[in-house]
């Protein structure tokens, strides 16, 4: 069974952006295992902190249930506030996770990507793209060996992001975008939040936009399966997936530009799990 490890450092981040993708690989077997990096403590409206981190923390349970996540990985850092936090410090706690999980692939914000403003974002973005190599360093953090972890490297990173520079890979997701909006949609706490930060913007903006009062006062399904059902379908017709096929689009790295290199010169190791093919990848 092949592990795959989502980074992000909200709760809703992985739903948002590759839960299609996760429900789709846990249909197909493989174990998922979910790093959440801060605890969300502000990511609410009208809550105690306290209440804020206790609703995101149980509703990202629901959330990945309904996704197939495996496991909750709880690192615990102040939310909205990574970019005050070493970024070794960060690295150090995702190497350990990657020595101690061993995913095949790992799914995170890409730290090319455009217009971010979401320092959370940029720092996981940075922590997860650096400790994908490091984590094989036999003289980076040895004390992680005295716990019986071994130097580690995942085979492929799928980094994804609100605006991706150099896109190269859309996975087919069309059965999975009812289970995605079925995940996002346990996350009450944070949709509140986003449609409070947009009712306030357009009240200054002079307007009030209706779909989004209707779903801040109301319920959010419709307006939630909209948009992200529009989301994906957009990039469907971008990529010519075929008529009324929804994806996901990544930035996907294996070897790079030694990719062909290797092809030419590898051969399957007796008795290890198979890897896998990748369009666009694999030639
Ligand atoms: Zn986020």
């Amino acid at each position: 069974m092949h592990t795959a490890m989502v980074i992000i450092p909200h709760s809703d981040d992985a739903v948002l952006f590759c839960g299609g993708t996760l429900a789709k690989f846990a249909s197909e077997g493989w174990q998922i295992i979910l790093v959440h990096v801060t605890d969300d403590t502000r990511d609410s409206v009208g809550l105690t902190a306290e209440e804020a981190k206790r609703r995101n923390a149980g509703e990202l349970q629901e959330s990945s249930r309904a996704l197939g996540v495996a496991e909750i990985v709880e690192l615990g850092f102040p939310t909205d506030s990574l970019a005050d936090v070493p970024l070794g410090q960060l690295r150090e706690r995702i190497v350990y996770h990657l020595r101690k999980h061993q995913p095949y692939a790992v799914f995170s914000f890409d730290p090319d990507q455009l217009g971010e403003d979401n320092m959370d974002h940029v720092r996981t973005a940075q922590a997860v793209t650096e400790a994908f190599w490091v984590a094989a360093f036999d003289l980076h953090y040895p004390e992680h060996f005295s716990e019986g972890l071994s130097p580690f490297s995942v085979c492929e990173r799928w980094y994804f992001g609100r605006e991706l520079a150099r896109p190269n890979h859309i996975e087919e997701v069309t059965d999975f975008i009812p289970k995605k909006i079925e995940a996002f949609l346990y996350h009450q706490t944070q949709i509140a939040n986003i449609l409070h930060q947009l009712i306030l913007q357009a009240r200054t903006w002079g307007r009030r936009i209706n779909i989004i009062e209707d779903a801040a006062n109301g319920d959010p399904r419709g307006l939630v399966s909209m948009f992200l059902t529009e989301q994906a379908e957009e990039l469907g017709n971008a990529w010519n997936l075929g008529e009324e096929k929804l994806g996901e689009v990544f930035r996907l790295e294996r070897f790079g530009h030694l990719e062909p290199l290797f092809q030419l010169h590898s051969e399957p190791i007796p008795g290890a799990e198979s890897s896998v093919r990748r369009e666009g990848l694999d030639k």
